[in-house]
């Protein structure tokens, strides 16, 4: 079996270069041990945040050791109460075509109808519960609310536009190519603006919402954050969900240099990670299902083959190489 470990800690964007494709052979399954054969590996932008040494919510990788994120698998073989071969599985034991683990440290999935496997790391697994939480309980949209969304194509993006439509919000949604932009539209977005190639972006979110924006999802940082304060209405909501455009930085970049539209505007800007709201779960599975079925919630997914492929997709989601969730078939 083959895994991908940390060789070296990236400065700047991630190369080939800091990761290292191993085999290995499966120690055997002691009692309460389940034998798991991953189908699909998530890279997520978060991984980044893990490869720096340093104290965080998560803990940093370790070197020389596998990667650690989500996965979805089967199980082979198992000596687990409740875990039987041909088992659908979710763990955190990506970066590696095989393991053996106890038990509980899996999650048994249901062979949901007409839902691909792989969704579990995407619309329907933590990406969607970021999305969905973060919009719904932080972000609070009211129909006729305008509603910006950066990153609007990626995992977290595409779900959040499509949630402010259905919400009854008019929706600008920012990415980094046309097409994804055409995408976005195909879905209901109201106004997808190309950040790459707009010119001003001030101007191109002034010109889709010239009344301001009432809710920002931001999942880049940087202009974009500044762009949605100078354009924020009275008590608009921001929902602090990433940075991307700031994780590869070798030096802290300077704040926004309109904060002080904060304390005018008082606006309430808000940070918050996914686990917070683990609880939700499964009023998020519940209503994203029926939307899912009713036809309400597409998505994408950018799909790379083979482990030795992974770091490939991770460096990628830097690049905005994904349309949707990044994924490695394994
Ligand atoms: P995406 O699927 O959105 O992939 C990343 C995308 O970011 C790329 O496709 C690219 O799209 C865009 N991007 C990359 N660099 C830049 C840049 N410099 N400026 C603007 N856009 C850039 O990833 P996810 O949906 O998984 O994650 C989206 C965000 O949500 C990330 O910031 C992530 O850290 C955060 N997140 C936070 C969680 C939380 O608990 N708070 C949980 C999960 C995710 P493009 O072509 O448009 O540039």
């Amino acid at each position: 079996s083959h895994e991908i470990r940390l060789k070296s800690r990236p400065v700047g964007t991630p190369a080939h270069d800091n990761f290292e494709l191993t085999e290995v052979t499966l120690g055997s399954l002691a009692d309460g041990d389940v034998l798991v054969r991953n189908r699909w590996m998530s890279v997520d932008p978060y991984m980044r945040g893990r490869m720096f040494d340093r104290a965080s919510y998560v803990p940093p990788f370790v070197l020389n050791e596998p990667l650690q994120g989500g996965a979805v698998g089967e199980v082979i073989e198992s000596r687990a109460e409740g875990f039987s071969p041909g088992d659908l599985v979710s763990s955190m034991f990506g970066w590696r075509e095989a393991f053996v683990a106890p038990g509980s440290a899996l999650e048994k999935l249901p062979r949901a109808g007409g839902v691909p496997d792989q969704a579990f790391m995407g619309v329907l697994g933590m990406p969607g519960l970021t999305a969905w939480a973060g919009l719904l309980e932080i972000g609070k949209p009211q129909a006729g609310d305008t509603v910006f969304v950066s990153g609007a194509a990626g995992a977290v993006g595409s779900v959040v536009a499509q949630i402010a439509r259905l919400k009854g919000c008019t929706v600008v949604a920012s990415a980094g190519t046309d097409e994804k932009c055409e995408w976005l539209r195909s879905v209901g977005v109201h106004h997808a603006i190309n950040y790459k190639t707009c010119g001003n972006l001030d101007d191109a979110v002034k010109a889709a919402a010239p009344k301001g924006i009432n809710v920002y999802f931001d999942n880049v940082g940087g202009e974009h954050l500044e762009v949605a304060i100078e354009n924020a209405r009275p008590f608009a909501r921001f929902v602090e969900c990433g940075m991307i455009s700031a994780y590869n930085d070798t030096a802290p970049a300077p704040g926004p240099r309109n904060i002080i539209q904060v304390v005018g505007k008082s606006l309430m800007i808000r940070g918050f990670i996914v686990m917070e709201f683990a609880a939700l779960r499964p009023q998020f599975l519940s209503e994203m299902m029926d939307w899912i079925a009713a036809g309400e919630i597409k998505w994408q997914e950018t799909v790379e083959e083979g482990i030795a492929r992974a770091p490939d997709a991770f460096i990628g989601l830097f690049s905005g190489a994904n349309t949707g969730k990044m994924l490695v078939k394994l």
